[in-house]
């Protein structure tokens, strides 16, 4: 046969297969990956080998589990396996497997493209970071371009005639091509980098090396990994050293869920979750159990000690992995998780749920639903025992995850309030740190009737509130609310063991003595008619005299149910709903302002509105609010301190 080369893209060999020999381009993400892998410092380039083995038996999985649900497809369990084959003189290391495999199309777009997840991660925040988090994401099969410089995918879809074999030597490009390949499956071969001074590629074509890579990272992998192990022994009688092979299979195959908690290692349990859910730190919580009963299972589930880059997307799915007998039925199964518990990561298997089952019969079964129930009190129970046993270790759990537990309580009318209630944590004046309720209301000062809270943007601009002075001083326990879901939340709790909540910017306090409540009352009085005009001046619901304000002249409060927290909030969201706060400007009765105001009243009423409308702003930028007439105000300003 003839060929050409035209370019360097196109290499001509008889028109036939002309096409067949195009070099094509990977796509653009995918390209900028690919050189991240080929030239990554990424430490633990081993993990190529779990990437691909955790592929073959994907591969594997999709095709016995055709065989069980379609009657023409006849194989047992016992056919499939996954091969491992190294060659030191030709430096190459071979991943085989006999299953589903993939055709032209498939080859095109699974490796020519890389997953959803790997694009976004890449265009987005991460730049600086990106070496450090290539562990983290199914970047898969292109992570074998850290240790390889060529790369062969030979592949016969289940079913076809015709096989193919993608190659592809980095960035420039691969090319698909059609060969002969006998049995279905896949078979991906190596090329290993040449070893540098700082790196030992060839490690990779050693047996050894390879065998506990596989015991290491896919012990669990429910096919057998075979492996042609060399074993020597010496002749009798001579010092000759004899050699011979043997096939033997190097994992167990029992999958990590089915084997009894005492037999595993805090390291593989970790191992399994960091391989199978792409983080690249180790989960703040293992939970493993076993139930049998009505509706049996095997949980292993894990709480993540940081929040997937994509969780807080709109489009994050949650979900379980569900198995039916060792056999992958659904990659994320939603109903088994609650959505305040989304943040769980894990796998179900449960011999009770049918192969065949559809998405939409799924969420009506009641097997399915008794195992969401037990799944939910399980999750909960390793929460409590975490926030009982490891303080440290929940804070940092709150401090990630705590949103999603008070937005539970906020959805669906509260009615999961008394699962969540006692998992949530508040910032506390006090203790400066989180507490929980249970703390707070224990230690509650006698007579205290109430939790007091306050609601700002940070705990250090609450803390500057003119509001909180006096209940620090009194001695009193106040929350800071940061979130702005908080207030919401709590609006549904309404009260914890009894006690209501009272948002010290918008609540009476009730902590004055009898006679300064009297004393108040009848300042407030005495002054009516001037708060009448300093209230049309501003137009707000109320001007009054306070004793909550220790060193600050003015605060502002609200009445009613919408607090001007509250009305920010809401105001601040992109709908065309707005909300307004029936604010109360009040004037601490101590300070000299005040003097000063009912001069004014007497003399140049005028003059008494425009200190109204400064005081005012004042109270508004205090509270985060902005100022309607900026102009004005400063012009105002202006005018009395040239006075
Ligand atoms: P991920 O496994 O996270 O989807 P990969 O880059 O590792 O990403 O693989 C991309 C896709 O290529 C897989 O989803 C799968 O469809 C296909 N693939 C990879 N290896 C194999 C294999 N051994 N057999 C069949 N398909 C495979």
């Amino acid at each position: 046969m003839t060929s050409a080369k035209i370019s360097d893209n196109i290499i001509l060999v008889g028109e036939k297969e002309a096409n067949y020999m195009k070099k094509k381009q990977f796509k653009a993400e995918s390209k900028r990956l690919l050189d991240l892998m080929i030239n990554s410092i990424y430490t633990n380039k081993e993990i190529f080998l779990r990437e691909l083995i955790s592929n073959a038996s994907d591969a594997i999985d999709k095709l016995y589990y055709l065989s069980l649900t379609d009657r023409k497809v006849k194989l047992e369990k016992d056919d499939f396996y996954i091969k491992v084959e190294v060659d030191k003189d030709k430096n190459t290391l071979t991943v085989r497997d006999n299953g589903i495999g993939m055709n032209e199309e498939e080859l095109e777009e699974n490796l020519g493209t890389i997953a959803q997840s790997g694009t976004l991660l890449f265009k987005e925040e991460n730049k600086n970071k990106e070496t450090e988090c290539i562990g983290q994401f199914g970047v898969g099969f292109y992570s074998a371009f850290m240790v390889s410089d060529k790369i062969e995918v030979v592949s016969k879809k289940f079913g076809d005639k015709k096989a193919h074999i993608w190659t592809s030597s980095g960035a420039d490009g691969y090319t698909i091509d059609e060969c002969d390949k006998d049995e279905t499956g896949t078979v991906i071969t190596l090329h290993l980098k040449k070893d540098t001074d700082e790196e030992n590629y060839s490690k990779y074509a050693d047996e050894f090396t390879i065998e506990s890579l596989i015991k290491k990272y896919s012990d669990y992998i429910k096919y057998p990994i075979k492996m042609d192990l060399t074993h020597e022994h010496k002749k009798e009688d001579s010092d000759e050293v004899e050699r011979h092979t043997e096939e033997e299979v190097i994992n167990s195959m029992i999958p990590l869920w089915k084997k009894s908690k005492s037999e595993i290692k805090e390291d593989e349990y970790n191992a399994f979750y960091m391989d199978k859910f792409y983080d690249y730190e180790k989960p703040l919580s293992v939970i493993h159990t076993s139930v049998e009963g009505k509706c049996s299972y095997n949980a292993l589930m894990y709480i993540p000690s940081k929040a997937p880059y994509d969780f807080y997307a709109k489009d994050y799915e949650k979900g379980l992995e569900l198995y039916s007998n060792g056999v992958l039925i659904m990659e994320k199964c939603g109903d088994l998780l609650p959505d305040y518990f989304s943040f769980v990561k894990g796998l179900v298997d449960t011999p009770d749920v049918s192969l065949n089952i559809s998405r939409e019969i799924l969420q009506q079964d009641t097997q399915v639903k008794t195992i969401a129930k037990s799944i939910e009190s399980k999750i909960k129970k390793e929460l409590e025992e975490m926030l009982q046993e490891r303080r440290e270790d929940y804070e940092t759990f709150f401090k990630t995850f705590g949103i999603n537990l008070k937005f539970g309580i906020y959805n669906g009318f509260g009615q999961n309030k008394d699962v969540l209630k006692d998992l949530l944590m508040f910032y506390s004046s006090k203790e400066k740190k989180l507490v929980t309720l249970k703390e707070y209301v224990e230690r509650m000062k006698e007579g205290q009737d109430k939790i007091y809270y306050a609601c700002g943007e940070t705990t250090d601009k609450i803390d500057l509130l003119p509001q909180t002075d006096k209940l620090k001083e009194e001695d009193y326990e106040i929350l800071y609310f940061t979130d702005y879901v908080d207030e919401f939340a709590i609006q549904i709790l309404q009260e914890y063991e009894g006690k209501k909540f009272a948002n010290i910017a918008s609540e009476n306090l009730d902590i004055d003595s009898k006679e300064e409540k009297e004393e108040l009352e009848k300042a407030n009085k005495d002054n009516k008619d001037m708060f009448e005009v300093m209230k049309k001046a501003i137009n707000i619901k109320d001007v009054r005299f306070t004793k909550k304000l220790k060193n600050h002249p003015v605060c502002l409060t609200s009445e009613g149910n919408v607090s001007v927290e509250m009305e920010k909030v809401i105001n601040a969201m992109p709908t065309d709903e707005t909300i307004t706060a029936e604010k109360v400007l009040e004037i601490n009765e101590n300070h000299p302002i005040v003097e000063k105001l009912q001069k004014l009243y007497k003399e140049d009423k005028d003059e008494l509105e425009k200190y109204t409308k400064i005081l005012y702003s004042q109270a508004r930028l205090i509270e985060g609010l902005p100022i309607d007439n900026p102009t004005e105000i400063s012009n105002l300003i202006c005018e009395l301190i040239s006075k």
